[in-house]
Formats: structure tokens, sequence, C-alpha cells
């Protein structure tokens, strides 16, 4: 997302700050997976255009996904089609996930990162000034009204 320098700010602290981790009825805790040998430490994921943190079973392994993986050689090798056919695929994968949900629902982040949604890609954004600055990601004709109670799903 290219964002002019004024709006940036409002964005990217929307995105700021880590999630906290979900204890997952199931699924062990990080702490558990600590304690039994199975994460070794954190590792900031190696492509430039991730923030992602993830913990390292494998000590060869330096990216957070394979979508990395693969954006990050998409990248270096200068496949400017491929990496824009990755980065259109994440938008569309968004929009897909907002399709199948009501509008009018209100998510918190950690919902949506478990629908398999990555608030860092959208197709547009809006910032609302009459109503004190609301900020709405946009895939398409559908959105995510960011406040402080979560964001909720909106259609244009
Ligand atoms: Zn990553």
């Amino acid at each position: 997302m290219d964002l002019d320098a004024t709006e940036s700010g409002s964005a990217q602290s929307l995105q700021s700050g880590k999630d906290q981790l979900l204890p997952i009825k199931g699924c062990a805790t990080p702490n558990y997976q600590r304690r039994m040998g199975l994460i070794f430490e954190m590792r900031q994921c190696a492509f430039v255009m991730c923030d992602e943190e993830f913990s390292v079973s494998n000590e060869r392994k330096i990216f957070c996904s394979d979508r990395c993986r693969g954006r990050h050689h998409a990248l270096i090798n200068g496949e400017e089609a491929e990496m824009i056919r990755i980065e259109n695929n994440m938008i569309i994968a968004n929009y897909r996930i907002l399709k199948a949900q009501r509008v009018g629902r209100v998510f918190r982040r950690t919902e949506l990162r478990l629908l398999g949604y990555d608030l860092e890609y959208c197709s547009r954004y809006t910032i609302n000034r009459a109503a004190g600055d609301t900020v709405t990601l946009w895939c398409y004709d559908l959105g995510l009204k960011v406040s402080e109670t979560g964001y909720q799903l909106v259609s244009a």
C-alpha cells in the first residue's frame, strides 16, 4: 500500500502493536511449546515488507510463511508481474473472507486473523474527517470500519 506522508501515520498506527496470543482449546500454548523445546527462538521474517515474528522450529527457516518466501523471491528476482499477482491475490483472498461475513458485524483483530484475513492488504482506504477521522479499509466494495471496539464490516 502506497500511502502519502500525511495519511500514512494514521493507517500505520492502526496496525502497530502485536495481538495477544489467544489460548486456543486443544492447541499447545507458546509457553508449553517452549518448555517442550518446540520453540527455539522468535525470529523476524526475512521478507522486507513483512513485520511478522515467528517461532523458529527449524534453524534454516527465515520466512514466516510460504507466502512471504514467494513474495521475497519474486521481489529480488525482479519478477514484478509475479509480485503484483501475489499481492493482488492477497486482496482477493481478503475480499472472499469479508464476502462470507454478515455486513454490520464487528470483528476483533484476532478474529480477523483466525479467519485468515490480513490487515495489510486492502484495495484502498478512506478517512472520514466528519466522523472523527474514521478509517475504513476497503477490499473493493466491502470495507472494515476501524474503531476502538473493532473492525466493522461495511458495504459501499
Ligand atoms: Zn513474513
